[in-house]
């Protein structure tokens, strides 16, 4: 069974109708609290600790059967799009497709738990800790509840949600990794786990669904060993756990698209657990994942004729990289231009003399050239694209 774009065509459109979290990359608690509230779930939330600037950090349950998932979400504050897939997920699972779901599992979801850090859109917690290197110290309030809930809940399989930069390739290629896995190492040696190889299973099974509807556009992340990362922890308790990224899909800087791919991917995953298939999925296939590389960037700007002195450019060519700022309730894409550009490419391709007028006048300009550039740009670019 397929959990692709086209199966899920019907779910989303139905339910995409009152969606408003397509709006914004910026998913504050509030919100996603009036999200939940249209939806009438924000009663079925239960509060399991508060942050450092005391927000309610939530959790919602689904499902009565034996097998334990706990999937969690923006321990990166500025990590939205796995969060709007989790909460596609709590919806899909009260529908009866799923009713073999809520019959062999009980899913434990933390939709936000770094809520200060969504709310302000950083990485960091509000104390400016990184929560998925914090898994051994537990020195923030956001680390020791989802301990105590994994100490508590006693998952068979975790789920650990994230958003990745636009800057990571599937492999060499210049396809961005709308969706990239890792299933996280238990030891410095990298063995290959009961644990870690039913991880990888869920993976092979996630990666084969996507090839579907996103080929080629699957990555695995590196497995080098941290156990202050969370997962790395998880798994070195003999807890299958697989790291989700979200990432860039072409033109999508909002995301949406890759939000559907994330929700196929818990469900191809949910129903592999619900069904015991995983007994009979080889891990050879987690292997031929390509591995995530870090040469794209967001514009490359080439044909460039004119190079002012003082200007990075090289060659003829430019690259260009949004950095994601917080304004107001909505994030800026703010254009940065990238100093050193050996061996990156671009996602979008600009030809610059297509836009000979807006290059020279920029060029001319008395103002500093490159805030003019990076103005240029936004025009070129930014407005088409985001
Ligand atoms: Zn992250």
């Amino acid at each position: 069974m397929k959990y692709n774009i086209v199966n899920l065509f019907v779910f989303t459109f139905v339910h995409m109708k009152k969606s408003d979290l397509d709006q914004s990359r910026l998913l504050s608690p509030t919100t996603l609290n009036n999200f939940l509230k249209e939806y009438a779930l924000f009663d079925s939330l239960n509060i399991l600790g508060t942050s450092v600037e005391n927000r309610p950090i939530y959790s919602y349950s689904e499902g009565n059967g034996p097998k334990k998932v706990l999937m969690w979400s923006q321990m990166h504050g500025n990590e939205s799009t796995t969060t709007k897939a989790l909460v596609d997920f709590w919806l899909y699972l009260k529908t009866p497709e799923a009713k073999q779901l809520r019959e062999t599992c009980t899913f434990l979801m933390i939709p936000q738990l770094n809520p200060d850090g969504s709310d302000a859109y950083t990485r960091v917690n509000a104390n400016g800790v990184d929560l998925n290197r914090d898994a051994i110290d537990l020195s923030q309030p956001e680390s020791r509840v989802l301990r105590d809930v994994y100490e508590q809940f006693k998952p068979d399989y975790c789920f650990n949600l994230h958003d990745q930069r636009t800057i990571f390739a599937a492999g060499d290629s210049p396809i961005p990794a709308t969706v990239s896995f890792l299933a996280p190492a238990a030891d410095p040696d990298r063995t290959i786990t009961t644990a870690r190889e039913l991880a990888m299973k869920l993976i092979v099974i996630a990666s084969n669904n996507l090839q579907a509807s996103i080929a080629g556009a699957v990555g695995r992340y590196d497995d080098g060993f941290n156990i202050n990362c969370v997962g790395d922890y998880f798994t070195a308790q003999s807890t299958p756990t697989v790291l989700f990224e979200a990432g860039h899909y072409p033109l999508d800087y909002k995301r949406v698209e890759t939000r559907k791919h994330i929700l196929s991917s818990l469900m191809a995953m949910s129903h592999a657990i619900a069904s015991d298939s995983l007994e009979t999925i080889e891990t050879a296939p987690y292997f031929e994942i390509p591995e995530n590389k870090n040469h794209l960037r967001d514009i490359e700007l080439y044909n460039l004729k004119k190079s002012p002195d003082g200007m990075p450019v090289f060659g003829n060519n430019m690259l260009i990289q949004f950095k994601e700022m917080k304004n107001g309730d909505d994030i800026d894409f703010v254009p940065e231009i990238v100093t050193e550009n050996k061996g990156l490419l671009g996602l979008q391709r600009v030809n610059a003399q297509e836009h000979k007028t807006l290059m020279n006048l920029c060029f001319d300009a008395d103002d500093s050239e490159i805030k003019n550039l990076t103005k240029t740009i936004s025009l070129l670019s930014l407005h088409q694209f985001v």
